[in-house]
């Protein structure tokens, strides 16, 4: 049984470390809204979020970036008078380089991606959703911002009024996605901001489209316990966005592209609102701190949710 996962970073990344320990044949479809060229380097904190993760590199603490990291290079181009807004750990910036200089050579994003996850004896494929450039924008009351001048510079103080992806009329889906998704027993969309992870994937027609048209039933993950986020910005969008955060609020995100919903039981009380809009609500725990946490929601997503047809 093949599972295609629609992830983001640090949601994405404990989700499909969840069903990868479950023993599950995964395929991984990511963001690359948030990439950015940084200090001459492209990075791309999604892909590498699930890669370290998958890798047992991960800094779980933390959420992103390699575990073990030392902060030499960064501290050298501030001393060095540059403007050392985006935190990257000498060990990080060493796949930076790697990647980048593969990508300045001409490879596909896609390509240098599977030969990363080879070397790091990642087995679970990651394809980028797309290899073309695609980049997530925020409107605020503030101004229009690139991702990560919003997320990382400005801390996402600002409010959203809106979320747009440069290049998404071109992209086209990265070898390997529309097949995967085809191909696919299960299509899950991981527990990550629906607004800034999974909606820069599905701006890619040729992967909406292929959502639309699936067989495989398909199921997503709500991000939010208790109408509240792990971590990050999520129920804050959700609220002036979609106008709530309870579970049918995250359903409404995906309507037509999932037949279930996996909620926390501190949701249940709302699991009636979201099968009246058609898709079924599957309760169970899906905070994944502890490998039995993530075990448990695992199970839970291949077998309950899988059962939709
Ligand atoms: P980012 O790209 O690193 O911001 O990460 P994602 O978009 O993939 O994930 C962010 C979302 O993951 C947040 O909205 C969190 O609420 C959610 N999240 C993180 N850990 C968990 C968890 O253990 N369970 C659930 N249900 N959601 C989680
Ligand atoms: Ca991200």
């Amino acid at each position: 049984m093949n599972v295609v996962v629609l992830a983001g970073g640090v949601g994405g990344a404990r989700f499909l470390r969840a069903l990868t320990e479950a023993g599950r044949d995964v395929t991984a479809v990511v963001n690359v809204g948030d990439d950015l060229d940084v200090y001459g380097l492209r990075v791309c904190p999604d892909l590498d979020t699930v890669l370290y993760t998958l890798a047992g590199l991960g800094d779980d603490e933390r959420g992103w970036g390699r575990a073990n990291e030392t902060w030499h290079a960064l501290e050298t181009l501030r001393e060095l008078g540059a403007d050392g807004w985006f935190a990257l750990g000498d060990r990080d910036v060493g796949l930076q380089l790697v990647r980048t200089e593969a990508l300045r050579r001409g490879d596909p994003l896609s390509g240098v991606t599977a030969r990363l996850a080879a070397a790091l004896r990642v087995s679970t494929p990651l394809l980028p959703a797309t290899d073309d450039q695609l980049r997530t924008w925020v409107e605020t009351p503030a101004g229009a911002f690139a991702f990560q001048e919003w997320y990382v510079r400005r801390g996402h103080r600002d409010d959203v009024d809106a979320v747009r992806f440069e290049g998404a009329e071109t992209a086209r889906p990265a070898p390997g996605v529309v097949e995967a998704l085809a191909a696919a027993d299960l299509i899950a969309i991981a527990p990550s901001n629906p607004y800034l992870s999974i909606a820069p994937i599905l701006s890619v027609a040729g992967i909406r489209s292929a959502l639309e048209q699936r067989r495989a039933p398909a199921v997503a993950v709500s991000p939010l316990i208790g109408g509240r986020a792990v971590k990050g910005p999520a129920a804050r969008m959700l609220e002036r966005l979609a106008g709530g955060t309870t579970p049918a609020h995250v359903a409404s995100c995906y309507a037509g592209l999932v037949d279930a919903l996996v909620i926390d039981p501190a949701d249940a009380d709302e699991a009636g609102a979201v099968e009246a809009l058609g898709i079924r609500a599957v309760v169970v725990p899906t905070l994944m701190d502890e490998p039995a946490q993530r075990r448990r929601l695992a199970e839970a997503v291949l077998e309950r949710a899988g059962a939709v047809v």
